[in-house]
């Protein structure tokens, strides 16, 4: 059986060599006589493993030093709770941006622990097509962070540019556009992102925080969840995602291999570009989202004649492309396009949906 195209929106495809690599290593971890997955997280071979993971993302991402990089469980929704109960003590409130169902889900788990201000919303309809504008964040200097999603992963709506707070510390959700591009660390307070969509596999959340931020946790915080107590433990105060956090290693120095995260922003680029090229062609199908805000990890598209929806997804599973029904809660289709997609993969999924409209449409 040839390896599917995987469009799934995550857990998502990873790169086979990363997949060819995990399985030579399976059984005998370079001459340990053991599976990574069988090693204390205390011995020194995972020690070795989680320090190399961490100094490869550090290097990726030229995380500054004053910056602390976290391994940690719970996924991106625990950090909608996570978030708050860390950072909300410094000032007592926060300031929230809506841009899509992820960054409203951060936001109504967040106003559990404490008062929550939307600082600017592109809800229009019940449906959200944009990045509110820089000039729409009506911004409170005395919040203790401002928080947004670069990249929302049902509606594809993401945000190309830095938002500048003004000093307020800025707090991102990118679960699902970390490592797809150049960012500049040093302009936010905290960055968090689950791995399964563009860095790993499931059950590692990493996060990135600023040290002058930590050590504000609300006093009912579990441990287990305080940044703090974390750092302090490197990441170990409880048992870290180890197999993981090993794949997400193999991922870096795979990205590293392939030249960086300049590399990745030009494949990205490349690929989104076939698939949002031939959208703004065609008769048959569509992508609403504001063509400056179009996300280029999830493309979500629509059939002219919805009732063909099944009859699509059918003919592209036969064809070896899989994974691209959309979120239950919009519809249509989704194209997920991370870093580990092959253009080959944008480009097979283009020419069937060429097909599909000229016998459709
Ligand atoms: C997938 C996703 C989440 C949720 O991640 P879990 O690991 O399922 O908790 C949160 N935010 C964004 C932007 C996502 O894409």
């Amino acid at each position: 059986m040839p390896r599917v195209f995987n469009f799934s929106p995550g857990p998502a495809t990873l790169p086979e060599p990363v997949l060819r690599q995990a399985a030579d290593e399976m059984l005998d971890w370079r001459g340990s006589g053991m599976s990574v997955m069988e090693m204390s997280h205390r011995g020194k071979e995972f020690m070795s493993i989680q320090a190399e993971a961490e100094a490869s993302l550090r290097e990726l991402l030229a995380i500054p030093p004053n910056y602390t990089v976290l391994f940690l469980q719970g996924g991106g929704i625990g950090q909608n709770a996570i978030v708050p109960m860390n950072l909300i003590g410094r000032t007592g409130r926060a300031d929230y941006v809506l841009s899509g169902d992820w960054s409203k889900r951060s936001a109504d788990e967040a106003a559990h622990f404490g008062p929550i201000r939307i600082a600017a919303s592109s809800e229009e309809g019940g449906r959200y097509l944009r990045m509110p504008a820089p000039s729409e964040w009506k911004l409170d200097p005395g919040a203790a962070y401002v928080h947004y999603c670069a990249n929302e992963t049902i509606g594809g709506v993401e945000c190309f540019w830095t938002p500048d707070t003004g000093g307020v510390p800025l707090v991102s959700d990118m679960s699902s556009n970390l490592l797809s591009r150049p960012i500049d660390v040093s302009r936010y307070g905290l960055i968090y992102a689950g791995a399964q969509k563009n860095v790993g596999m499931s059950g590692l959340t990493l996060v990135i925080v600023r040290e002058d931020l930590l050590g504000h946790a609300l006093p009912t915080t579990p441990s287990v969840f305080n940044y703090q107590i974390q750092a302090k433990a490197d990441s170990m105060y409880n048992t870290p995602p180890t197999y993981a956090i090993y794949i997400a290693g193999l991922v870096f120095k795979h990205v590293q291999s392939l030249g960086g995260l300049a590399a990745m922003e030009a494949h990205n680029r490349a690929k989104a570009a076939v698939l949002y090229d031939f959208l703004d062609q065609s008769r048959f199908f569509s992508n609403p989202v504001e063509p400056a805000d179009r996300s280029r990890m999830n493309v979500p598209f629509w059939l002219r004649d919805t009732s063909l929806d099944e009859v699509f997804l059918k003919g592209a599973q036969a064809r070896g492309l899989v994974q691209l029904k959309g979120h239950r809660s919009v519809g249509g289709m989704r194209a997920s396009i991370y870093n580990a997609m092959p253009i080959e993969g944008v480009r097979a999924l283009v020419d069937y949906m060429r097909e599909f409209e000229a016998r459709h449409g």
